[in-house]
């Protein structure tokens, strides 16, 4: 398609820059949108238009939300005295779908990472000590990822924490260190969410 101008190209170039889709892929992509009917096509413009501008962060847990308060934090049947911590939303969205875990959730929206220049001030971790000082949780589950940062993340965290009458534990060690939240079945999560070890 290398001698296309104008829209099409603009369409593949901007296909090729999402993650793991190659020119190749981009190309296949942009015949495909050209190909299906145009309300089908212009339904993944329109899905794209509203994530990006209807979506935000929850006031509260950080979480992905369409309102200032996130679907988890408006549901009153959650369990309120348990706060799990995670890295990110798709983490919460994995620990969600494993259904183990009733309580409340925290999203630090990254972890400490000191070689790429990401400290703590960059994360929630403010408005996280602020719930467990104003709130009635008695557990703190970690469930950062078990990376090297995950796991400093979270050591730092719990250091924080450990002026309040909470219980800290983490996430039993079911997930292959290394490895990502994400990408962890629904078994492993389940795994490691009930076999959880006091830090
Ligand atoms: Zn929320």
């Amino acid at each position: 398609m290398s001698d296309q101008t104008g829209a099409v190209a603009e369409l593949v170039e901007q296909l090729g820059r999402l993650p793991g889709i190659g020119r190749k892929s981009a190309e296949r992509l942009a015949f495909h949108l050209l190909r299906v009917s145009e309300s089908e096509a212009l339904a993944l413009a329109e899905a794209i238009r509203r994530v990006r501008q209807d979506v935000r962060y929850c006031e509260t847990c950080f979480n992905l939300s369409e309102a200032d308060t996130c679907a988890l934090c408006s549901d009153t049947s959650r369990d309120t005295t348990k706060l799990c911590v995670v890295e990110q939303p798709r983490d919460l969205m994995s620990l969600e779908q494993s259904g183990v875990f009733k309580g409340l959730y925290h999203v630090l929206l990254g972890r400490v990472a000191p070689l790429e220049g990401i400290g703590p001030d960059q994360l929630t971790i403010e408005a996280l000590v602020d719930r467990v000082r104003t709130g009635n949780f008695t557990e703190i589950i970690m469930a950062t990822n078990p990376t090297v940062e995950g796991d400093g993340t979270s050591l730092y965290i719990s250091n924080l924490l450990s002026e309040f009458p909470v219980e800290i534990t983490r996430l039993a060690r079911g997930i292959t260190a290394g490895s990502v939240l994400e990408y962890a079945n629904r078994e492993m999560i389940a795994d490691a969410l009930t076999g959880r070890q006091k830090l």
